[in-house]
């Protein structure tokens, strides 16, 4: 994209970070928009092949099989998304995104016919299917590289920290050396890679935080999701902050952490999300997680021009492996 002498193309063109909506823009020639598809997939942190609670900061209780009973067939799903988005924004081209749960949970052969299913609604242009580490075998990898020649797809895998004592506080039941094996073996594949991360972690320091950006930058991760660490009801996490057992970051810190974490990030890598996406209805704090996400975008923006930095500029000076 760029030598290593010259800016980035998008910091020629007046951004700080690379953002999602630029990297679409120039790999689909307009505007795509991500419709969520809940395809019905169990979690197995939590129907009990690897636990049965889930990570402490999920709201799982939807994963349970009676309540996956009722949920749209995929078509409709995405004719529904795209009546709604085409309201708003004038595009005609759709990313289906698999989200909720774990959506490489199933046999080879059940996930092929799901993906298809959405990749043969119109306007569907490429698939987002998130995920954790533990549940990609090479067989379900094989598919999703044959299926990245016919179109474009990115696998998103949650990492949210590297280090294996965090992991094992968020109860998230695998350790980074999965993740580190599932991006190989994906990369090998020629498999574009997302991870999601939390900063805030409970017990975490800045340090620390910092160390998982130098830790996973150099794995060659096309795409990142920032969250700050968020309380929704129903979870153990909520149980814990209302225990006084958790003290979430403030706003101003969030955003301090989050333009420290993107200087450690190649600017090849494409942003994706630069705060949590607390769902509003379920939120107990803290309040500044249900602001719209062009307001962070702001305030990352302004941290960024303050410091007179911007995405990977300390990208040079992270960690190898
Ligand atoms: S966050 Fe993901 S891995 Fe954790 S319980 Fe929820 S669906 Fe499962």
């Amino acid at each position: 994209m760029h030598s290593p002498d010259s800016q980035p193309a998008w910091r020629q063109k007046g951004f700080l970070y690379y953002p999602l909506s630029l990297y679409l823009r120039e790999t689909f020639g307009g505007r795509v928009q991500k419709i969520s598809i809940d395809a019905g997939f169990s979690c197995p942190n939590v129907d009990g092949r690897i636990g049965t609670g889930g990570c402490i900061f999920c709201d799982n209780r939807s994963f349970s099989p009676a309540r996956r009973m009722n949920i749209p067939a995929i078509p409709e799903q995405i004719r529904e998304g795209i009546a709604r988005i085409s309201a708003r924004y004038k595009t005609a081209k759709y990313i289906a995104y698999f989200q909720p749960s774990t959506n490489t949970y199933a046999p080879a052969e059940k996930l092929e016919r799901v993906y298809r299913e959405a990749l043969n609604e119109p306007g569907i242009v490429g698939l987002a299917i998130g995920t954790r580490p533990d549940a990609l075998p090479d067989d379900v990898l094989d598919l999703l590289a044959g299926l990245g020649k016919e179109t474009w797809l990115s696998l998103e895998i949650g990492l949210q920290s590297a280090h294996n004592a965090s992991l094992d506080l968020l109860n998230r039941g695998h350790h980074f050396d999965a993740f580190a094996d599932a991006v190989a073996r994906a990369r090998a594949r020629n498999i574009r890679v997302g991870a999601h991360f939390i900063l805030g972690i409970p017990g975490e320091s800045r340090g620390e935080i910092l160390a998982t950006a130098r830790k996973t930058a150099p794995l060659g991760l096309h795409s990142i999701k920032l969250h700050n660490l968020y309380v929704v009801g129903n979870t153990r996490l909520a149980e814990l902050y209302a225990a006084g057992k958790v003290r979430l970051l403030g706003r101003d810190e969030y955003v301090r952490l989050a333009v420290d974490f993107l200087e450690l990030f190649s600017p090849e890598t494409v942003v994706e999300r630069l705060a949590g996406d607390a769902p509003r209805d379920f939120l107990i704090a803290p309040p500044w997680s249900a602001e719209r996400g062009n307001r962070i975008r702001q305030s990352v923006e302004e941290e960024f021009r303050r410091r007179g930095t911007c995405q990977g500029a300390k990208f040079k000076d992270s960690e190898t492996l």
